[in-house]
């Protein structure tokens, strides 16, 4: 892990997020990779305790939880189809008024709303709940970021908006909005992302405590639809060069999950222009060709 590390540190290409201060500020030298293995063992590199805001690497994780609440009923009040569009594009599927697929924003924000609870406090407990099964630690929100999230989140007020329009949110857009902003603002590091993301390849039981988080036909439809749309607009050319399901985020973090091999996670806040960490891709296609994780290869 070290040694990859040493390979993308010269990597001086991309910009830090400039959605919120937090982000605008992360430190851009920081760069950490972490692989969680089936036996529960973490192997990860120098900045693989350094804490980060889990962003959009935290919607598979919602996806999953939505879906074991609903009984899969999400499936229904979601798409599951790829946008080639930014995250954040104000876009509903024309005809149901779903959100596209639940990788991008509007997805996200209406699973925030699908899972258990009756206001926004119980449903964040859920959530921070569930994403520590899901890391085999407790985790925790940056109220920091939270509000920074909720108060200049804009496109997300608007997109709620729109899905209240549609009866597609069922809750209040602020509420919506306010589930989301803190479920992105949960701290963690490369070592529980890649826990996190293991327990997605490896059937939905993580390998770290052996506690079964959730199915294993949700850990599968999860898992498929980080594939396909993991990556927005980048996730064609993410599954032809690294080929392996993962999410992609703001502040840097990519999860991802190899199934039935492992999970991983590499973490760097410069971005590219499809909000991909520079680092990160570089990083995933040399631990792919390095280890043989590409689904077609
Ligand atoms: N919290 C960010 C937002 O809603 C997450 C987006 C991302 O990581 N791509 O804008």
């Amino acid at each position: 892990m070290d040694a990859l590390r040493r390979r993308l540190v010269p990597e001086r290409d991309g910009e830090r997020s400039t959605s919120i201060p937090e982000l605008a500020d992360a430190d851009p030298d920081l760069c950490a990779i972490a692989l969680a293995l089936p036996d529960g063992s973490v192997r990860s590199s120098v900045d693989g305790d350094v804490p980060f805001s889990i962003q959009s690497a935290v919607k598979p994780f919602l996806f999953a939880l939505a879906l074991a609440d609903t009984d899969g009923a999400a499936l229904d009040r979601v798409g599951i189809e790829p946008t080639g569009e930014a995250f954040d594009a104000i876009k509903l599927e024309s005809g149901t008024g779903r959100p596209p697929n639940p990788m991008v924003n509007a997805g996200a924000i209406l699973t925030c709303a699908l899972v258990d609870g009756d206001d926004p406090d119980e449903r964040t407990a859920r959530i921070i709940g569930g994403l520590s099964a899901f890391a085999g630690r407790p985790l925790e929100v940056d109220d920091g970021v939270a509000h920074s999230e909720h108060l200049l989140g804009d496109r997300n007020h608007a997109l709620a908006h729109l899905m209240r329009d549609e009866g597609t949110l069922t809750i209040t857009a602020d509420e919506a909005v306010a589930v989301y902003a803190r479920a992105c603002a949960v701290l963690v590091d490369a070592e529980s992302l890649a826990v996190m993301g293991a327990t997605l390849a490896l059937g939905g039981v993580n390998p770290a405590t052996g506690q079964r988080v959730v199915s294993s036909r949700i850990a599968r439809d999860v898992v498929a639809v980080m594939a396909t749309c993991g990556v927005y607009d980048g996730s064609g050319r993410w599954m032809r060069g690294v080929g392996v399901p993962a999410k992609s985020s703001v502040s840097g973090a990519i999860v991802l999950s190899a199934p039935g091999t492992l999970g991983a996670a590499i973490v760097s806040p410069p971005l590219d222009e499809r909000g991909t960490s520079v680092r990160g891709r570089i990083g995933a296609e040399a631990l792919s060709a390095d280890l043989g994780l590409h689904v077609f290869g």
